[in-house]
């Protein structure tokens, strides 16, 4: 359905109406909308199952995050909001789900992006740590998703990671969302034996941070199917 209406968006068809052109626009934006409502139902069903297991690799996480931010910076360019990526020229080898990491990494950026007004700024920022004291012994990446947004109210930061739940007086414009995504981030963080949590001032910021192991050792990896850690 995508195609064929992208097809006809971009005049490979032949021409358009202003009307149809507008009408068109409000069917791919809708359809969008559907399809990133059934990804995450389909995903939370999975979790809820046990049935969602990481495929580990290793990967260099620099370059995740700066693939990331540059898949997502013409849309932050278009809001008027400064979108960058801090991180080390050293490479930074994980060993964990590229893909879960990225879904991770998009749903936080993307997050910011719409709750950040005009003139906003957001940063990603990737940090070695030696170990990561209570959440897990070895060494850990922690990765910090920063902006200047509308933010949240304290007693808000942790209901927000519960599924289905939108804390925002102001909704906003363009993107809807399905409050499904942080409650995924969660999931996925815990399926790699990391933490998730975040930081705000109302009014002026948030700062989203997640830490995961930089390789999961053997047992914490069988304590995964288990249950046990
Ligand atoms: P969705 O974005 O689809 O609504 P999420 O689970 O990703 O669902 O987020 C849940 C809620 O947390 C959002 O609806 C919003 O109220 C709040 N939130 C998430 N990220 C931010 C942010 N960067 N700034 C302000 N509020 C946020």
């Amino acid at each position: 359905m995508q195609k064929s209406l992208s097809l006809i968006l971009t005049k490979s068809t032949g021409e358009i109406n202003p009307d149809q052109e507008k009408f068109l626009k409000i069917a791919d934006s809708n359809l969008g909308r559907l399809f990133r409502l059934i990804n995450d139902i389909l995903d939370i069903s999975k979790l809820e199952a046990n049935k969602l297991e990481l495929n580990i690799s290793a990967f260099n996480l620099n370059e995740v995050v700066q693939e990331v931010v540059s898949s997502l910076y013409n849309w932050a360019k278009e809001k008027g909001i400064n979108l960058e990526s801090k991180l080390t020229p050293a490479e930074i080898i994980v060993h964990a789900d590229k893909d879960r990491i990225i879904q991770v990494i998009t749903n936080l950026l993307g997050n910011a992006i719409k709750f950040t007004p005009q003139g906003g700024k957001i940063s990603a920022e990737v940090i070695p740590l030696a170990k990561a004291e209570g959440i897990y012994p070895g060494e850990c990446i922690q990765v910090d998703v920063s902006d200047t947004g509308i933010g949240i109210e304290q007693k808000d930061l942790t209901r927000i990671f519960n599924k289905f739940e939108q804390v925002s007086l102001v909704q906003p414009s363009g993107i809807g969302g399905t409050g499904l995504g942080l409650a995924i981030c969660k999931e996925i963080i815990e399926l790699h034996k990391g933490k998730i949590w975040a930081q705000s001032k109302i009014g002026e910021e948030s700062k989203f941070s997640f830490i995961i192991p930089k390789e999961i050792k053997k047992e914490a990896q069988d304590g995964q199917s288990t249950g046990q850690v």
